[in-house]
């Protein structure tokens, strides 16, 4: 699982990262300069329309506002912003369904290319945006689902009862099980879905060996991904030992690992394969009906928009892997599982701020500062929780002079700031007579799940863009709406 605060030691773990985000800064500052001179092609120097940045629906028109494509629909987001204000964030559908559409068919093709007898599957991990607006998309591309707690399944029966499923749709649960999330596992399965509990910790064997239907069990193995999340003590699933220990389950269907998230490298995730299958093979001689290896989530992309490895490329690698290992070992070929939830949905939302206030800076990296008219505390916690980057760019006078620029919420927190881990981020000068609006791109993967009320700050409206239509998805909080959720309800006595 992905979510957990960190503690100091993981947050200055991650400091030299910084000193490639530097260089990455100075390499932008070089190109303005350039671009200057030319006086052009500001598409690539914000890094849009191109698909190895996931930036390919994005485009800027003559007067330097942010343009995003659906085919031949177009929206101008700076148009956007001001019709339905700001803090604002706007969900891709279409951004969604072409990712999946091409995930699915670079691990069908390869299976086809290489002959590999076992079946791929897609499971979409729910917590990583629960949205309504996400997860129907999903289905309708072909997703399974995985989900981590009884409240999320909840949602998954009420879509089951509305008859919205094709029922071969196969669920996971993963997560500690509470009676709760126990007895509604049961009774799903009870209705005929195809629902399969994870075995998470020791005391959870006994009970689900019971469990008519498939089940599956995760194992934290004992090696290191590259990834800010794979830590020294896991606490997830069994461990290697317990596992290979477990005598025989007669409905034990998959095996399931999951690393952490934004894994860095091709390298690692291919270990992981490499290992995991050892244990799958293992694991298989105990328990013959063993047929499934589920590789978890951890798919990175790059938010600086750094050259970053492909999905093309490392789905093509994990199934000749897989096939290799599986023909060296004399066992079948196993089905695969993917859970790569981030790679899918964080490109598919932006999130668009007015800029408020600017003061100037004395002596710092940055200029001056950009106060926002929301806050990254709030919204955006992982600006907080790990220090995550974002690729921020100007949404109206996309082609003017730029500076540098540090980026501040509305809340009253000192944290509440992003400064690119302390560089600056390069944005126009303010002008006189017009608002500057900002979109931080790649904002579709947790932010929502985390997101919180901080000075009873509202949270952004929602706006879904799809078809040539807009559509609100979430109205704008107001003072009342928020009020209810801290117990005022009308009679504030
Ligand atoms: C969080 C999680 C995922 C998704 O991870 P990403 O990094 O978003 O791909 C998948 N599977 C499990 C079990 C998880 O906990």
């Amino acid at each position: 699982m992905r979510r957990w605060t960190p503690a100091l030691a993981d947050v200055q773990r991650l400091e030299p990262l910084h000193f490639f985000d530097s260089c990455y800064t100075n390499f932008n500052l070089m190109a303005t300069k350039k671009i200057k001179r030319k006086g052009k092609n500001w598409k690539k120097f914000w890094k849009l329309g191109a698909e190895e940045f996931n930036t390919q629906f994005l485009d800027i028109s003559k007067d330097g506002e942010l343009l995003a494509n659906e085919g031949h629909h177009v929206y101008n987001l700076y148009d956007l912003a001001r019709k339905y204000g700001t803090p604002l964030q706007v969900i891709f559908p279409f951004v969604l369904e072409d990712r999946l559409k091409d995930l699915i068919g670079y691990f069908q093709a390869y299976i086809k290319i290489y002959n590999y007898k076992g079946k791929f599957s897609y499971h979409y991990p729910m917590k990583v945006n629960q949205n309504k607006e996400f997860v129907l998309p999903l289905i309708s591309e072909g997703a399974n689902l995985e989900v981590t707690s009884a409240n999320e399944l909840w949602i998954v029966k009420k879509l089951w009862e509305g008859e919205r499923f094709n029922s071969k749709i196969r669920v996971l649960c993963n997560g500690p099980k509470t009676d709760q999330y126990l007895d509604l596992i049961e009774e799903l399965r009870g209705k005929g879905m195809n629902i399969v509990p994870i075995i998470e910790g020791p005391e959870e064997v006994d009970r689900l060996v019971k469990y008519k239907g498939d089940i599956g069990v995760r194992v934290d193995l004992s090696i290191k991904a590259d990834t800010h999340w794979d830590k020294k003590f896991d606490r997830f699933g069994l461990s290697e030992k317990d596992v290979l220990d477990l005598s025989r389950i007669k409905n034990l269907k998959i095996m399931h690992y999951h690393m952490g998230s934004q894994i860095k490298t091709q390298k690692s995730i291919l270990e992981a394969v490499k290992h995991g299958f050892s244990i799958y093979a293992q694991l298989q001689k105990i328990h013959p009906s063993l047929d499934t290896l589920d590789i978890g989530g951890g798919f990175g992309i790059s938010h600086e928009k750094k050259k970053f490895y492909t999905a093309k490329v490392v789905s093509s690698n994990i199934v000749k892997l897989l096939k290799t290992l599986a023909d060296k070992a004399e066992i079948k070929h196993p089905n695969l599982i993917v859970e790569w939830g981030w790679y899918i949905v964080d490109p598919a939302q932006i999130t668009i701020y007015k800029i408020i206030s600017k003061k100037l800076i004395p002596k710092a990296n940055a200029k001056a500062w950009y106060v926002i008219d929301g806050s990254f505390v709030n919204d955006l916690k992982d600006t907080w929780t790990i220090h995550q980057r974002w690729h921020t760019i100007p949404l109206n006078n996309m082609q003017d002079p730029l500076w540098t620029t540090w980026l501040a919420g509305s809340t009253c927190d000192s944290d509440d700031k992003y400064t690119a881990g302390g560089n600056y981020i390069l944005l126009p000068k303010l002008h006189e007579d017009q608002d500057q609006y900002i979109a931080l791109l790649d904002t579709g993967a947790y932010q929502d799940g985390l997101a919180s009320h901080h000075c009873l700050l509202s949270a952004p409206m929602k706006i879904v863009v799809k078809d040539g239509t807009v559509q609100i998805a979430r109205k704008r909080e107001n003072a009342e709406s928020i009020g209810k959720l801290f117990g005022w309800n009308g009679d504030h006595k």
